[in-house]
């Protein structure tokens, strides 16, 4: 079937970048563009008139932690000073501990609701692509159903790592290494590649992804990437991410995880790198002679920037101009929370500007290339976060006008006033693969008032249990005090 898409704001893509066509048509027949210009000559089975609407590619999430955020809730405005500010570690339990609410330990019936909350996260705000950072095989069995129930596009596989990180007895942070179980978790993650590979109609795609840099062993990273390369998959991890990590990369291997990565050939294109803020070219670093940047920059390697998660926690990417600058490619990634590519992109723009000073750096063009094509250019998908012939339907309509908010208007350049001005909420319609699957804010088969009940309901439980597992034995209001006091 041929499909014409009217609209007000259309934005196509020349081959070489995205261009804005006023007063475009997008015309896509079963799942692939065929037309995207100002008008199209041929007939159509279908015309929809979008108005004044913005009509763009879906975004792309190159890094999602997946589940439903009620542990990550307790992570704002608080946090343990030893641990540096690194996020993750406030989750750590007690060793022999796990913590509720955590995805990676969760099972039946919350698995699935934290799967099922992940998806349709995504797919509120408009993106059509994520990849899976690193969840439990469990996760992304769950993840591979809602997928393909709400007809999104996943990169999923298990992730892996050899050992296991915790809290000593005194609260201190802990590592028990365990190489064989990190080289049988790769061997599960393979399992689980071949089972999902290209299930979804081939919109399940599988990644591999050693999870940190910190907590795989040399052989695990390289037998993790001799993989990838011999079987054309993606790799993701972190790397470059926490003081903590970088620190204890050179205490072990007396390099850094940049320098240890490209040792390995682990730096290459294909491969996702999470973070990479902590590049000891930084002066912070105190790192003297720090090649991070050259050596990323000569890689082809994407970091993946998660830029609300970092301010969260009072870090930067220091800074967008200079990894550009250098030709570094940046996709955008939503890490915890908001799933919200509008609001990362804001956040982006606004960080780079901040850590240079210059308000010329991270342009709004240069962030809605990072929440599209390069997300989709480091997975090897040409086809993806563009609007092209040749490429796959997956587009989202937004309103710009708005019918209870004056926020967007007056429109003059519509990339600006979505990253200025936005919100993911503006997204009013998502198509992928040529089928519609939210149409004005409603996705088929999701009741989205009894999603957010049971979540809540989850989530105060997870609250209630948290000195059960807690290094410190702390409730989650002495780990964080509300706001102000509570009646
Ligand atoms: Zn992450």
């Amino acid at each position: 079937m041929r499909t014409r898409v009217k609209a007000g704001w259309l934005i196509g893509h020349d081959g070489r970048s995205h261009e804005i066509i006023r007063d475009g048509e997008l015309v896509y027949e079963d799942s692939e563009i065929i037309f995207v210009g100002r008008h199209f000559e041929g007939s159509v089975d279908v015309s929809i008139d979008a108005g004044g609407k913005l009509v763009g590619p879906g975004f792309i999430d190159s890094h999602v932690h997946a589940g439903h955020r009620a542990v990550h809730r307790l992570m704002s405005d608080c946090g343990r000073p030893e641990f540096l500010g690194q996020p993750f570690y406030e989750l750590i339990p007690s060793l022999g501990k796990s913590s509720t609410g955590d995805p990676r330990r969760a099972v039946g019936r919350e698995l699935d609701l934290q799967a099922q909350y992940t998806v349709v996260e995504l797919l509120l705000s408009g993106i059509t692509t994520f990849v899976e950072f690193g969840a439990s095989a469990g996760m992304q069995a769950a993840l591979a159903d809602h997928v393909e129930k709400l007809g999104m596009r996943a990169y999923l596989g298990p992730g892996f790592e050899s050992g296991k990180l915790g809290c000593d007895q005194d609260g201190r942070r802990a590592f028990e290494p365990h190489d064989d179980e990190g080289m049988s978790q790769l061997q599960e993650a393979l399992q689980f590649i071949e089972r999902h590979d290209g299930k979804a109609e081939g919109r399940i795609k599988g990644i591999l992804v050693p999870r940190e840099v910190d907590t795989c062993s040399v052989s695990l990273l390289k037998r993790a990437n001799e993989l990838a390369i011999e079987r054309k998959l993606v790799l993701a991890t972190h790397a470059a991410y926490n003081p903590w990590e970088v620190y204890e990369t050179i205490a072990r291997h007396g390099c850094t995880p940049i320098e240890l990565l490209e040792r390995i050939g682990m730096l290459r294109p294909g491969v996702i790198l999470g973070h990479c803020n902590y590049c000891a070219s930084e002066g912070r670093m105190h790192y003297p002679g720090g090649r991070d940047l050259e050596i990323l920059a000569q890689s082809g390697a994407c970091v993946s920037h998660c830029p609300v998660n970092l301010m969260r926690r009072g870090r930067m990417l220091d800074h967008w101009g200079k990894y550009r600058g250098l030709g570094i490619p940046i996709a955008l990634g939503s890490d915890t929370y908001p799933r919200d590519m509008v609001a990362l992109m804001r956040a982006a723009s606004y960080m780079g500007k901040m850590a240079s000073g210059d308000l010329f750096v991270a342009p709004a063009g240069e962030v809605y290339e990072a929440a599209t094509t390069a997300g989709a250019d480091v997975l090897g998908r040409r086809d993806l976060g563009r609007l092209a012939p040749g490429a796959k339907a997956d587009f989202i309509v937004m309103g710009l006008s708005g019918t209870r908010h004056l926020r967007l208007t007056p429109v003059r350049d519509p990339i600006r006033a979505l990253v200025e001005c936005g919100m993911g909420d503006d997204v009013e319609t998502v198509v992928i693969d040529g089928h519609v699957r939210m149409r004005e804010r409603v996705i088929p088969g999701i009741d989205l008032p009894a999603l957010q009940r049971d979540i809540q309901r989850d989530a105060e439980a997870v609250w209630e249990q948290v000195k059960d597992w807690d290094p410190l034995g702390r409730s989650a209001e002495a780990r964080q005090p509300y706001s102000f006091p509570m009646r």
